[in-house]
């Protein structure tokens, strides 16, 4: 008789967001014809950019040919893809990154979940407190997280690291030594940014202690503010204890299309000299068959001069809600955070009302969903998360409800 991997049994049920599915559901019955408006959405809504389209149809056209036509892409990704990302994303940056270092993918869900497999079972892993819960469902399914503390709602071998605007969200170091330690920045849930000397501090201290950093740049292209690092090797020595996750999805709209890439530096190394390049390069080769050349002629188009014009303005399109929700929040006198290098908003729920008390009366009062902080960590109770990813005509109409609800 077969038996199944018992570190799965010990993942807890995607709780969040059927409970919002839920409560929803039910308050539409209750009452039938409410408009609901959803600012809850981590999900694009805009069309793809022209110059994106003409790519997918142009590379489509080649694939019909027989001169042109392509079977499996290779491994790593296509050339020209890695030399546009390594040309645009890293030395125009000043970042020492080489083509080699790129392995392109189907996007940073995939690879966030997939990176923990090249390491030790027993390493102990940090991360963010409120965080992306693929970090922590990841490593559960690899037995690296121990039992679950229903008391503190958290894992007893994983160290969290509460982000509250008391440390304005930015982690501080913790008690005990992580071994991997995640890091995404601008964030989501929290919509905050660190900035260089921030991050210079984490790259210092995981070089220190030798310990590696997952660092999640999935909302690079959203910031807007000087002194926040697009990439973690704007940092001195990030070469030697970081990877980096990259997403075309939140920057050109691909959530759909599915493309990313991971940069793992030949410098980073295990105390005994084995390179995570090489066994990442392995990983991909046995598990991994190429993100498809049409996905990869496209993700090429966005670093085009036109694409870049283009996916400019589709951020600008989202951020101009940003604005709508932080200065609507500010006006009704809401404690809110985020929403300048990142599409979500933050706020401090009020008079020390619970995730779930207020997502009820802004479902009730406003007919507006969005996120409890609770649901992604301990230290998100007390706070609850609004997104820019709505069209402008939805949100001005969530934020004047919004008002009236006073
Ligand atoms: C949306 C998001 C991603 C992107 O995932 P893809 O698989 O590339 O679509 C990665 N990390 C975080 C934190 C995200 O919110």
């Amino acid at each position: 008789m077969f038996k199944v991997n018992e570190d799965y049994l010990n993942l807890r049920g995607s709780y969040l967001f059927s409970t919002i599915a839920k409560k929803v559901a039910a308050y539409k019955e209750e009452n039938p014809g409410k408009d609901i408006i959803s600012l809850g959405i981590g999900d694009v809504t805009r069309p793809l950019c022209p110059v994106i389209i003409k790519a997918l149809h142009d590379a489509t056209d080649e694939m019909s040919k027989q001169e042109t036509f392509r079977g499996y892409a290779p491994d790593l990704g296509y050339e020209f893809l890695r030399s546009a990302v390594a040309e645009n994303d890293y030395r125009k940056r000043g970042c020492n990154v080489d083509k080699d270092e790129i392995f392109i993918s189907d996007g940073a869900k995939s690879d966030s979940g997939n990176i923990q497999e090249i390491f030790s079972k027993d390493n102990r892993v940090a991360v963010c407190d409120p965080v992306y819960p693929v970090y922590v469902d990841t490593n559960v399914m690899a037995g690296r997280t121990g039992e679950f503390d229903e008391e503190k709602m958290q894992w007893k071998n994983v160290i969290y690291m509460p982000c509250t605007r008391e440390n304005g969200f930015s982690p501080d170091i913790p008690d005990n030594t992580p071994d991997i330690i995640y890091i995404c920045s601008p964030n989501n849930p929290t919509g905050t940014a660190m900035k260089k000397d921030q991050l210079q501090k984490w790259v210092d201290y995981a070089n220190e202690k030798k310990a590696v950093i997952i660092f999640d740049a999935a909302y690079e292209a959203y910031i807007s503010e000087d002194d926040v690092p697009h990439s973690i090797y704007e940092c001195e020595g990030a070469r030697t204890c970081a990877i980096e996750l990259h997403s075309f999805s939140k920057n050109a709209g691909f959530t759909g299309v599915r493309l990313g890439y991971t940069v793992i530096p030949k410098d980073l190394k295990d105390e005994k000299g084995n390179m995570l390049h090489s066994l990442w390069a392995r990983r991909h080769g046995t598990k991994y068959n190429g993100a498809p050349y049409i996905q990869q002629r496209a993700g090429e188009a966005v670093y085009s001069e036109k694409g870049q014009q283009e996916i400019r303005g589709l951020v600008s399109y989202y951020m101009e809600n940003a604005k709508t929700i932080l200065s609507g929040l500010k006006e009704c006198g809401y404690e809110v955070y985020g929403g300048v290098n990142a599409p979500y908003i933050w706020l401090k729920t009020p008079e020390g009302m619970s995730s779930w008390d207020f997502f009820d009366r802004m479902l009730t009062g406003a007919n507006v969903v969005g996120t409890p902080g609770s649901g992604f960590g301990p230290s998100g109770e007390g706070y609850f998360r609004l997104t820019a990813f709505g069209t402008h005509e939805n949100t001005k109409e969530a934020l004047e409800r919004i008002r009236r609800l006073g």
